[in-house]
C-alpha cells in the first residue's frame, strides 16, 4: 500500500480550496459588518500580545512557496521575513514543544504599510475567521472556523501521515524557521562534493 496518498502539489491545491470557502463564507455573510483592517491604526498581526496563532506544516509550506515567488519577493524581502521568524522565535521563546498555542507573538508576515504577506494564498484560517466586529451578535460563528481546520488537518495527514509531530500546530514563526532551515540543508546536501560523488 503506498504510504503518501495525496501529493504535495494536490494537498496545496485544496488548502487553497478549503481557505476561498471559508473567505467566501465570512466575507458574504460577517466580513462587511467588521472593522475595515485597511484603516486600522492599531493591527493585531503586530501586536506581541496577541497573536498565537498556529499552523500546520502544509499551510507553512504554503506560506514558503509564496514567499519565494520571485515575482513578488526580492531575496532581500524574503531575508527580512525569516529574519523577522528566527527573532520572533527567539524574543517571544517560541518552541514545537509545549503549549503551543499559550505563546503569543508578533507575526514575521505582517508588513508594516503593506499588511499580511500571504494574505491572498496562504492566509491562516482562523486569521480570516478574525475580525473587528461592534457587536457579538455579527460575529461568525466556530463551525466553519472548525470545519475548516479540520480539513486542513485531514490534508496533512495525507500528505505527511498519521504522525502528528511531523506536522501538527505550531506558531507561525517556528514553522518558517524550520522549514528555511530544511531547505538550507537540502540546498547543501545538493551542493556538497559528496552529493557529486553519489550523483
Ligand atoms: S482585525 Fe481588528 S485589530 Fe486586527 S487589523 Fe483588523 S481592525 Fe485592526
Ligand atoms: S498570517 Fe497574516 S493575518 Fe495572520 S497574523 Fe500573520 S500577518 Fe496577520
Amino acid at each position: 500500500m503506498a504510504r503518501w496518498r495525496l501529493t504535495r502539489e494536490r494537498a496545496l491545491a485544496r488548502l487553497r480550496d478549503v481557505k476561498e470557502s471559508l473567505r467566501a463564507h465570512v466575507d458574504q455573510r460577517f466580513g462587511f459588518k467588521a472593522k475595515d483592517c485597511a484603516t486600522c491604526l492599531t493591527p493585531c498581526c503586530a501586536d506581541a500580545e496577541f497573536v498565537n496563532v498556529n499552523v500546520t506544516r502544509l499551510e507553512a509550506d504554503a506560506m514558503m512557496r509564496v514567499l519565494g515567488d520571485d515575482r513578488r519577493f526580492s531575496d532581500e524581502d524574503r531575508a527580512r521575513v525569516l529574519t523577522r521568524a528566527r527573532d520572533a522565535v527567539s524574543a517571544y521563546g517560541l518552541s514545537a514543544e509545549g503549549d503551543t498555542f499559550g505563546t503569543t507573538y508578533a507575526c514575521p508576515l505582517f508588513e508594516p504599510g503593506a499588511g499580511c504577506l500571504v494574505h491572498r494564498d496562504a492566509k491562516p484560517a482562523p486569521c480570516i475567521h478574525h475580525g473587528c466586529y461592534e457587536r457579538e451578535e455579527d460575529l461568525p460563528g466556530n463551525e466553519s472556523l472548525v470545519e475548516a481546520e479540520r480539513t486542513v488537518a485531514d490534508l496533512n495527514r495525507l500528505v505527511y501521515g498519521a504522525d502528528v509531530s511531523r506536522w501538527g500546530y505550531r506558531t507561525i514563526p517556528v514553522w518558517l524557521v524550520q522549514l528555511e532551515r530544511n531547505r538550507e540543508r537540502k540546498t547543501r546536501e545538493l551542493t556538497s562534493p559528496s552529493s557529486d560523488a553519489r550523483a
